[in-house]
């Protein structure tokens, strides 16, 4: 019997074998032509899947925080106006880090599993000059899903620069950057980019870029810091040797063959792929009587779900039995509702038996607590509505 679990929590997650391989090769120098040829690679392919072909990309050790981190420590000056739309933990996380580097910060708290009205967003962006403006573009933990193009529409008529946490969407929500005319997209190796985690990922868009280099302040972040990291980008892309801190060089392996994958299927595809999944994924939970965080299809994210149990099921009896079936699922998040809901993740390199398993494991330990549903219902609506 196999006794290796199937990963479906909202990152990290199931990392194809092939991109898996790629960690597992012989660790070679930072300087060593093969890794400059992949990491100047990746650099490329990040640029196709972001579809921001005059974009910066920064590639560099660390998780998604960094990539939050980065992204607004080199752009914020103290003092500077900075706007947060909320939709759950992770915009508490960036007023806190915008906090930090001495931005006036305003946040635009969202109701849990619902987003903040283009009127709301309208209105603040007007009422003063706004440095920049903090969207998520799906929260992990509310599975709630904005608009970031009608957000970053609004934020030009205003000249404020737009950052979009994609951590838990890109290469899963359709992010065309340059078109939407978004400054900065980050995320975390980790989440649909299917890398084990460990990278910073983010592309910084040309304007936003000239606002770092018109600086009247250097940037309070050291590690972080573009100064730092700009060169080592023009280096390896340019295949020229550099050194600021080591690259993790199996990682960055890993992540070009991830990038190439995404790039042979073409991101549009992935991201169509994800969207078929998650609506009848979404369907077949519906069916079996479960309700999700999100309080409507059109906000409900395509790469996780958050779902609340059922009146009378036990959630931690619940996730154990889904584990013992083989299946690892994810608790709740958000502390006002952390006891009442589940997070399933399903992004990346997954396939429809995946969701299938999924579904099978949450029936079985449905069924176990006694809830009343008809078994497989949740499996036949799945297929139903592939
Ligand atoms: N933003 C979002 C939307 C996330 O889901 C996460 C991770 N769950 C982060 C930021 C932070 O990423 P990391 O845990 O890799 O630092």
């Amino acid at each position: 019997m196999k006794n290796r679990k199937l990963l479906m929590i909202p990152g990290p997650i199931e990392v194809d074998p092939s991109v898996l391989r790629a960690m597992g090769e012989v660790t070679t120098s930072h300087v060593a032509p093969n890794f400059i040829e992949s990491f100047g690679n990746s650099i490329e392919l990040m640029r196709k899947i972001w579809l921001a072909p005059n974009g910066q990309p920064f590639i560099v050790a660390g998780s998604g925080t960094l990539a939050m981190d980065m992204a607004v420590s080199n752009l914020l000056e103290p003092g500077d106006n900075a706007l947060v739309i909320s939709t759950g933990y992770f915009g508490e996380r960036y007023k806190n880090i915008l906090a930090t580097y001495g931005a006036n910060v305003t946040v635009l708290q969202a109701e849990i599993g619902e987003i903040v009205s283009l009127d709301k967003i309208e209105e603040e962006l007007s009422s003063k000059n706004y440095k920049l403006v903090t969207i998520t573009h799906v929260d992990t933990s509310t599975g709630v899903l904005t608009d970031p193009k009608s957000v970053a529409d609004i934020a030009k008529k205003y000249n404020t620069l737009t950052v979009l946490d994609g951590v838990c969407a890109t290469a899963g929500e359709s992010t065309p950057q340059e078109a939407w005319g978004i400054d900065v997209v980050l995320t975390g190796s980790q989440k649909a980019i299917g890398v084990p985690p460990g990278l910073a990922l983010l592309v910084v868009s040309e304007k936003a870029m000239t606002v770092w280099k018109n600086r009247k302040t250097p940037v309070q972040n050291y590690y972080g810091s573009f100064t730092n990291w700009l060169p080592i980008m023009e280096a390896y892309e340019e295949r020229r040797p550099s050194y600021f801190g080591t690259p993790p060089v199996n990682l960055i392996r890993a992540l070009e063959v991830s990038l190439n994958l995404i790039n042979a299927e073409g991101i549009e595809h992935r991201v169509e792929s994800h969207l078929i999944y998650a609506k009848a994924f979404r369907k077949a939970i519906q069916k079996i009587g479960l309700q999700l965080v999100p309080k409507r299809e059109e906000i409900a994210a395509n790469t996780m779900s958050a779902i609340f149990y059922p009146e009378g099921i036990d959630g931690n009896q619940f996730r154990k039995d889904i584990s013992e079936y083989g299946v690892i699922l994810a608790g709740g998040l958000h502390s006002e509702i952390k006891t009442q809901y589940f997070r399933v993740g399903h992004m990346g390199a997954i396939n429809k038996s995946d969701i299938v398993a999924t579904l099978s494991a949450i029936e079985f330990a449905l069924a176990k607590q006694n809830y009343s549903f008809t078994l497989g219902e949740s499996i036949g609506t799945f297929l139903e509505n592939l």
